[in-house]
């Protein structure tokens, strides 16, 4: 059963949030958007009470009020965005995690794939209500599954939904990505997945299709949640370094359709374009020929992904209360000034302080208790700045 948690789950994945780390911030709401209704009315009677509850705070003396400042903060962003674009809202409220709903997903994903030469109109999705085995005990909410595990467990090629995990947006980007792995697994049965072809398919599917369905802002603020947060799991990484080698072999190339016409051959041959780009000292000749639209649309996709991976800063980072004191934090202002303006307890200026000096966040009079230069601010106007739920004065 949908509720107003998914549909908050799916707004900041394609609205963006300051919030780096989105378990986080899905741990500190999810108990109090559950009961709430998977519409904006839900969205809004969820954001009163915790408002109300938040109000009656006097000082926020600790690090669990401040998270849940901050998250009250994403939870009325998110009712502003549902408010403000309500085409994009239908888009995600009419979704209903049904066998019907997905296979429509798959078909407009295999219609943009097949503008790419790409053909994935045979691919099943199934919504299960237990995942085949061994997966299923395994705790994975999604699954794809290629020739191996037919081989091996019997199960048949296509991917897998449990019907008690399924968000929308998530699921369309999970199929566009998922769909290129049992694309080239029917080429190459017998080779297994690579770096570049997680990356082609992060490429693909978020640059690609969620960029074409819900706008290339949306697939840049999913891709800087989802991806370029900081300090994910290490298995995560894979996919940014994917992604990074299958631009570097499109450039290479001279194209992404020149990667997708690599990919068409089967795994050996996208793995052997990236060998040859590493070896290669100058690039390769270009083939021109007339890039499609679609073609054209992927081509600006993949100059955004480039330029996210370039400029978007993953280490800036900090607690709660450390962000609150970034954004209110002028240049001669003292402590005092600071707990009164935050409503941060002074303990808790001092740390949140403490910590953004040891980041060179900001610098302070000799005394220790004026600060001298706030140097977040700029990492701030630009959006580069933010917060998790890290305890305060972690420099982790
Ligand atoms: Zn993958």
């Amino acid at each position: 059963m949908q509720n107003a948690f998914d549909l908050f789950q799916s707004i900041v994945l394609m609205q963006g949030t300051q919030c780096a780390r989105r378990i986080h911030l899905e741990n500190q709401l999810r108990k109090d958007l559950k009961g709430h209704p998977f519409s904006v009315a839900g969205l809004q009677s969820a954001r009163e009470s915790l408002r109300r509850d938040l109000d009656q705070l006097k000082v926020i003396s600790t690090d669990d009020e401040s998270r849940a400042v901050l998250a009250l903060r994403e939870l009325e962003r998110a009712n502003v965005a549902a408010e403000r674009d309500r085409e994009a809202l239908e888009k995600l409220t009419s979704f209903t995690p049904t066998q019907s709903k997905l296979t429509q997903i798959r078909d407009d994903v295999a219609d943009f794939y097949l503008t790419l030469q790409i053909d994935v109109t045979e691919v099943p999705v199934r919504v299960v209500e237990r995942l085949p085995e061994p997966y299923a005990s395994k705790g994975f909410s999604a699954l794809t599954a290629d020739m191996g595990d037919k081989r091996k467990h019997g199960i048949e090629p296509g991917i897998y939904f449990d019907e008690s995990a399924i968000s929308p947006f998530l699921a369309d980007y999970f199929i566009a990505h998922e769909i290129i792995h049992v694309w080239l697994g029917f080429r190459s049965p017998d080779e297994s997945c690579t770096l570049l072809e997680e990356g082609l398919a992060e490429l693909l599917s978020i640059f690609g299709y969620v960029a074409r369905t819900f706008g290339l802002a949306a697939a840049e603020n999913l891709y800087k949640i989802f991806r370029l947060n900081s300090n994910a799991a290490t298995r995560f990484e894979s996919y940014v370094d994917g992604i990074r080698q299958a631009l570097f072999t499109a450039e290479s190339l001279g194209a992404v359709g020149q990667l997708i016409e690599n990919a068409r051959l089967g795994r050996p041959q996208l793995n052997a374009a990236f060998d040859r780009s590493l070896t290669s000292t100058h690039t390769e000749s270009k083939i021109d020929g007339n890039p499609t639209q679609e073609h054209t649309g992927l081509e600006t996709g993949a100059k955004v992904a480039r330029s996210l991976l370039s400029s978007f800063p993953r280490s800036l980072v900090v607690s709660a209360p450390a962000f609150i004191v970034a954004e209110l934090a002028h240049d001669g202002m003292t402590f005092r000034e600071l707990a009164h303006a935050s409503k941060l307890e002074s303990d808790l200026v001092s740390s949140a302080v403490a910590e953004l000096d040891a980041r060179a966040l900001v610098t302070l009079r000799r005394d220790g208790q004026v600060v001298s230069r706030n140097l977040a601010r700029e990492h701030l106007e630009r959006g580069h700045l933010r917060f998790d739920f890290r305890p305060v004065g972690s420099l982790g």
